[in-house]
């Protein structure tokens, strides 16, 4: 295993980064942060993280 530095993988554990999330109403996809995400399309708040 390559190991070329620890603080690489550390910094991405803010919370801060964006996830992928499909809606269950709509089927659009899209980006977003942190908990309560809503459709951009149709506003539903059935969805559901893909990663
Ligand atoms: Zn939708």
């Amino acid at each position: 295993m390559c190991s070329v530095g620890d603080s690489f993988g550390l910094e991405l554990e803010g919370g801060m980064e964006p996830h992928e999330y499909l809606c269950n109403h709509c089927g659009k996809s899209f980006k977003g942060i942190g908990a309560g995400q809503r459709c951009p399309k149709c506003h539903s708040t059935d969805v559901k993280c893909t990663e």
